[in-house]
């Protein structure tokens, strides 16, 4: 559908967002299965939640606009959840995987937050006031999402840097020192008890 107006282009851009979020509900639970790490797949849940919320208020602000939130194919989102499942799928190795998950998740939360802030913007401009506030809130949970993700790979990724190193007994060490350094008082993590008892392949 060709929009003629920024009216037009807002609504258009509405049942994107709306598409994207359905994609990301259907394909969330794939990635929360293939994560090893509970934290990552704790906090992919908790989005998963969320996300369908946000898929609520986008039909809201669209039925209050008396349009039809259904009708457009994100296409974007779709190579995005295309590409990340693809690559999380290939990989063997559980903490490059969880590497591999939390890439692919932080990649569709960028790409969401474009989509919110661009369509904040637009709520502005036409006067729609409680939906610019609605789609703000939204754009502030994707930039949590996000910030979760970050965190959270600054955990794993050093344990997926470890692959390939071969001596376990060595590496565990260096673990144990750079988590006692960097995160005192945060509970071991769970994923310390199935990353030990996982075959390593040497
Ligand atoms: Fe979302
Ligand atoms: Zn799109
Ligand atoms: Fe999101």
């Amino acid at each position: 559908m060709a929009a003629n107006s920024l009216q037009e282009l807002y609504v258009e851009q509405l049942r994107d967002l709306y598409d994207a979020e359905q994609q990301i509900i259907k394909a969330l639970p794939r990635l929360i299965e293939a994560a090893q790490s509970e934290e990552l797949s704790d906090a992919l849940n908790e989005h998963l939640e969320v996300t369908r919320k946000q898929a609520e208020r986008v039909a809201k602000i669209c039925q209050e606009l008396d349009e039809d939130v259904k009708g457009e194919k994100c296409k974007g989102m779709e190579g995005v959840i295309k590409e990340g499942s693809e690559l999380v799928e290939e990989i063997e190795d559980e903490d490059v995987r969880d590497a591999a998950i939390i890439a692919a998740a932080q990649r569709v939360e960028h790409y969401e937050m474009a989509g919110y802030g661009t369509a904040r913007t637009f709520a502005t401009l036409l006067g729609y006031d409680d939906a610019a506030q609605m789609l703000e809130e939204t754009l502030d949970e994707e930039k949590e999402a996000d910030q979760k993700l970050s965190e959270l790979a600054e955990q794993l990724n050093s344990e997926a840097m470890e692959e390939g190193e071969g001596d376990e007994e060595e590496a565990g060490t260096e673990e144990a020192e750079a988590d006692a350094e960097e995160t005192p008082a945060k509970p071991k993590r769970s994923t310390r008890a199935k990353s030990g008892a996982r075959k390593r392949v040497a």
